[in-house]
């Protein structure tokens, strides 16, 4: 059975650095399911994307922490050279009633890499909101190596934001396109059916279920009165649309950027980012520089602007998605977000989460390696 555990930065930062090698728990339900050469994943408390993909090497049983504490060097546990190890330190973590319950255990393990691979953004919306079809995505993640995919769909499938998307159909082949039958088809209630179903199964993959919801400023209270209502793992906000006209469908040119300078559109999609990220709603911005996907290119400098986004992201501990969505399915010369932008990020450690939108199962992982190491600034 996989295992994911968090991890505050510092012991974190021991383990990647192959100096603490045992890690110490309570023996609960939870954990007497370990088994040696297990795999166990090690997320950052401070950032769910930062990982360290290890193996359970062994697994000691004892009945409290003074006993495990004779048998290991303080190092291996996580302390500093030369730190007095105390095993009081653990009540910190569990109470002594529940060590006298579970008793401690510790788990000996070996650091294999950080390198996490998930697909944080792929869509159901093509088909049902079964466990069929959501099992399709999950195979397939597990059949490409990723440790962890994540599910979500749009605010347009579900009946619950009907009411933000009012603004769009000022334009016919807009309204139009919100009359498809994909559109408003489910219920939350449906969704969160699935994922009941999902949670209950044994997965070697990590899955996590939001929502793809589409931001706009003027409907900004809208979502917030919706949203308050929404428990999901996470809510990533996307800006598809400027002025009330969606800027990648096939009618945008001619709604769009056949009407509009292109330096324009980019600007106000940008304010229109930033004003996603501070309105607080979301945990993660879906693909920010998603506006080249044709490839208009502005003709101004877009580095203040990245900056900008980037302090907005930090203040907000809002993840940003490097989505490879736009290479494949548009195109794109890009395998995810520009080097420009992701060195921003990068210099101002803006959390990243890596994306595929894929929008059918064989397309769930794609080029999601290639966006973890350019990620890491290791491509
Ligand atoms: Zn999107
Ligand atoms: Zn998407």
């Amino acid at each position: 059975m996989r295992a994911d555990m968090d991890l505050y930065p510092n012991a974190f930062q021991l383990i990647k650095a192959r100096k603490k090698t045992v890690e110490l728990r309570l023996n609960d339900e939870k954990r007497q399911k370990i088994r040696v050469t297990d795999p166990v994943f090690f997320h950052n408390s401070e950032n769910a994307y930062d990982v360290l993909c290890c193996k359970v090497k062994d697994l000691h049983v004892y009945k409290d922490f003074y006993e495990l504490y004779k048998d290991y060097d303080p190092v291996s546990m996580g302390y500093a050279e030369g730190e007095t190890a105390d095993p009081g330190d653990m009540y910190a973590y569990y109470s002594k009633d529940k060590i006298d319950r579970y008793g401690a255990l510790a788990i000996e393990i070996e650091y294999i890499d950080d390198l996490y691979l998930c697909d944080g953004h792929m869509h159901l919306e093509y088909g049902p909101l079964n466990e069929e079809y959501a099992m399709r995505f999950i195979e397939e993640g597990i059949s490409k190596g990723l440790h962890e995919v994540d599910i979500l769909d749009h605010s347009h499938r579900f009946k619950e934001f009907e009411g933000c998307y009012e603004h769009l159909k000022a334009y016919d082949l807009q309204a139009e396109w919100l009359k498809q039958k994909t559109k408003f088809c489910n219920t939350l209630d449906d969704y969160k059916a699935l994922i009941e179903t999902i949670r209950k199964k044994d997965l070697p993959i990590k899955v996590r279920f939001g929502l793809e919801v589409c931001y706009t400023s003027n409907t900004e209270d809208l979502l917030k009165d919706i949203l308050k209502d929404v428990r999901l793992d996470f809510v990533t906000g996307a800006v598809h649309s400027v002025d009330s006209i969606l800027y990648d469908m096939s009618f945008s040119k001619e709604l769009l950027w056949d009407r509009r300078s292109t330096d324009d559109i980019y600007r106000r999609y940008y304010e229109e980012v930033l004003s996603l990220i501070r309105s607080g709603l979301f945990d993660r911005l879906a693909h920010p520089d998603q506006i080249k996907l044709f490839g208009h290119e502005a003709s101004y400098d877009l580095e203040p602007t990245y900056q900008k986004i980037a302090a907005a992201l930090s203040e907000q501990g809002m993840y940003s998605e490097n989505n490879t969505g736009i290479h494949y399915r548009y195109g794109h010369k890009d395998i995810g977000i520009s080097e420009n932008i992701l060195k921003v990020f990068r210099e101002n450690k803006v959390k990243l989460v890596c994306a595929s939108d894929a929008h059918k199962p064989e397309h769930v992982g794609t080029d999601i390696k290639i966006a973890t190491l350019r990620n890491k600034g290791e491509l």
